[in-house]
């Protein structure tokens, strides 16, 4: 049942990060690409955020450094250098960078800032070498219309990317690769005035239409990534960060508003069962003696290990950590988001999930004794070191005690069923100081006049023309529009002669196909694909043959065309070749042909095809036999 958004009084904003490709770094000369080889260097740093910081520091990032965490930053030299290190300061803002915001900036309508100032925004997580990140506004105040609403556009910024993350933590130790920090990123930030699942889903995609019409952006997973901001009343504002996919925004946002609702609901029945906050105590019994013949292999484990059990009673709780939020995610998960994060444990386990996974009824029974639960009690426990599990079991009863409130706030990440979980508290809002190493920049009017004289096509102005000029259908046209190939599919028509719904169809459904079958895509590059389609309008390999070639290539990435092409066995075949090899298949199966007729035809498509799949275009295939068959039967 589709829920009522205007009576649930929800409201989204969005802010859109997207990676620029340009030619260089925002603030050195650098390659804004990113490298999968063993790196050619290593260095070691610790956080260590300063004392004017720490007031405004996301709390999760002052946990990990009071705990001493260490990070090992990988880097090779074609995609970072001094800069990245932190050896040097930054060099001149890339202009490029700046002409590519402000031309998304304006097409949005929004009005130019007059000078640019590079700020810098604290974070400490490590994924900043310099404990910051450098961003500054371009245009402020746009607006876009979407399905005939009209979309405040806050700002667009131009930010840094930061370092990612290169494997799990060991011990103490975080990885990052430095290869993405400085990759120029756009950020653009809507008003908080969306009101449904569907339309937060249009408005991020209108947006990610104008980004690409400016041709300057990177492609593939992970170069677009957007936070979605969500609140409704009596719930909380809920930041979800770094979603990758756009076609999961609508499902996200509805999973958020029913995480909410359940939310607040448990808060209503909490408080009529007598739960309170004063009767959620960070006391823990010690419940080793319960466990010491279970079955369970996660408590047999720490057991072996010296490890201990703990547990911890809530009181009133009980059935509310089954409670589903949204599908799969319950209390009790959420509990245990929370008691992996700040207790580095790898689970809990609850009564309300109990008896399973090895313990037994009594079990279950003498924890509640050992717990001093009464029947309306929950009961979690954790095996671990004595530690991780009180820190752990703080983070429950912590989890609990927010339960009474209804919605927590707090950030958190997305999962790729369209559920969330758990990321950090949310930080307060961040500070910005001046980046002293940079000088201003101003913005000519000249030059922003030059930029608007040459602002690329709208994109529903474009999806006219594309229905119009390429005679493609309604959907196809706006998949096309949709699709990070949009300018490469109009290239591709131009020179090679195929058609366009081939073009398009591939440039879309095939292409998707492919990425989900795990295939690189993003391996091809343009001049590849250019000249795949080439080959197809030559009449030198059939269409059928592109996914095959397109899909080798991605496995064999110094490889040519022509070397796939052979490697696959794809050449096409010369008309002769064909005529002749159908009628050898018509001979073959004379005895099918005179005791079906026409109605032979099917099986015989079927074995030609095995034959000929890729070299040879099916229509043409179909239109011989065809021809073949009927001449046989006269
Ligand atoms: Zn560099």
């Amino acid at each position: 049942m589709e829920a009522d958004y205007q009576k649930i009084g929800l409201k989204v904003g969005l802010e859109i990060h997207q990676q620029l490709n340009t030619s260089a770094k925002l603030f050195c000369n650098c390659k804004p690409t990113l490298f999968k080889e063993e790196p050619e260097v290593t260095f070691l740093r610790r956080l260590r955020p300063t004392q004017s910081e720490l007031g405004q520091v996301d709390p999760a990032a002052y946990f990990e450094f009071q705990k001493g965490v260490k990070i090992l930053y990988e880097a090779n030299r074609e995609t970072s250098c001094l800069v990245e290190m932190d050896e040097e300061p930054p060099h001149a803002l890339n202009l490029e960078a700046v002409e590519t915001v402000l031309t998304a900036a304006l097409m949005m309508n929004a009005k130019p800032v007059s000078e640019v100032h590079v700020m810098r925004k604290t974070v400490i997580d490590g994924s900043n070498t310099t404990g910051f990140q450098r961003t500054c506004a371009i245009a402020l105040n746009g607006e876009i219309l979407v399905q005939d609403k009209t979309i405040p556009i806050q700002h667009a910024s131009l930010e840094e990317d930061a370092a990612r993350k290169s494997g799990d933590k060991e011990g103490r130790t975080i990885r990052y690769r430095i290869d993405r920090l400085g990759i120029p990123l756009i950020e653009v930030a809507t008003g908080p005035v969306i009101k449904t699942p569907r339309e937060a889903e249009e408005v991020a995609l209108a947006i990610g239409r104008i980004l690409r019409s400016t041709g300057k952006v990177i492609r593939g997973l992970g170069s677009i990534r957007q936070d979605i901001n969500i609140s409704i009343p009596n719930g909380a504002l809920i930041e979800i960060k770094g979603l990758q996919e756009l076609e999961l925004v609508s499902l996200v946002v509805e999973y958020e508003v029913q995480r909410q609702l359940n939310l607040i609901r448990i808060s209503e029945e909490l408080s009529k069962k007598g739960a309170k906050e004063d009767l959620l105590r960070d006391e823990f019994s010690n419940v080793k003696d319960v466990f010491k013949d279970t079955k369970c292999k996660v408590v047999q484990k720490a057991l072996e290990k010296k490890q201990e059990v703990l547990a911890v009673r809530l009181p009133g709780f009980k059935g509310f950590l089954k409670w589903e939020l949204s599908p799969g995610l319950r209390l009790g998960t959420e509990m245990a988001d929370r008691a992996r994060f700040w207790g580095r444990v790898g689970g809990i386990f609850h009564t309300d999930e109990l008896p399973a996974y090895g313990i037994t009824v009594e079990e279950v029974e003498n924890l509640r004794k050992s717990a001093e639960a009464s029947d309306e009690d929950a009961v979690v426990f954790v095996a671990d070191t004595l530690e991780n599990s009180e820190d752990a079991l703080r983070a429950v009863v912590e989890r609990a005690r927010e339960a009474l409130g209804g919605v927590p706030q707090e950030t958190r990440a997305p999962n790729p069923d369209g559920t969330t979980r758990y990321m950090r508290p949310r930080p307060g809002a961040a500070r910005m100081y001046p980046e002293t190493d940079i000088p201003p920049v101003q913005v000519t009017r000249e030059f922003v006049e030059e930029i608007r004289a040459h602002l690329p096509e709208l994109p529903e102005k474009k999806l006219e023309r594309l229905q119009k000029e390429y005679k493609l259908n309604d959907k196809l046209a706006r998949q096309v529009l949709n699709s990070e190939y949009s300018e490469l599919f109009e290239i591709i028509i131009k020179e090679s002669n195929v058609s366009p719904t081939t073009v398009a169809a591939f440039m879309t459904e095939t292409l998707k196909a492919l990425r989900r079958d795990n295939v690189a895509v993003e391996k091809i590059s343009d001049g590849q694909l250019r000249d795949v389609f080439k080959l197809v309008g030559e009449g030198k390999i059939a269409k059928e043959a592109v996914t095959d070639v397109v899909a080798w290539l991605s496995k064999n990435e110094d490889k040519t065309i022509q070397e796939a092409v052979k490697e696959l066995g794809m050449q096409s075949i010369s008309q002769g070749e064909l005529e002749k090899l159908l009628a050898k298949i018509v001979e073959d199966n004379e005895e099918l042909i005179n005791k079906r007729g026409e109605d032979s035809f099917g099986a015989l498509m079927g074995i030609a095809m095995n034959n000929l799949r890729g070299k040879a275009d099916a229509a043409l295939v179909s239109k011989i036999l065809k021809e073949k068959v009927k001449e046989k039967l006269k």
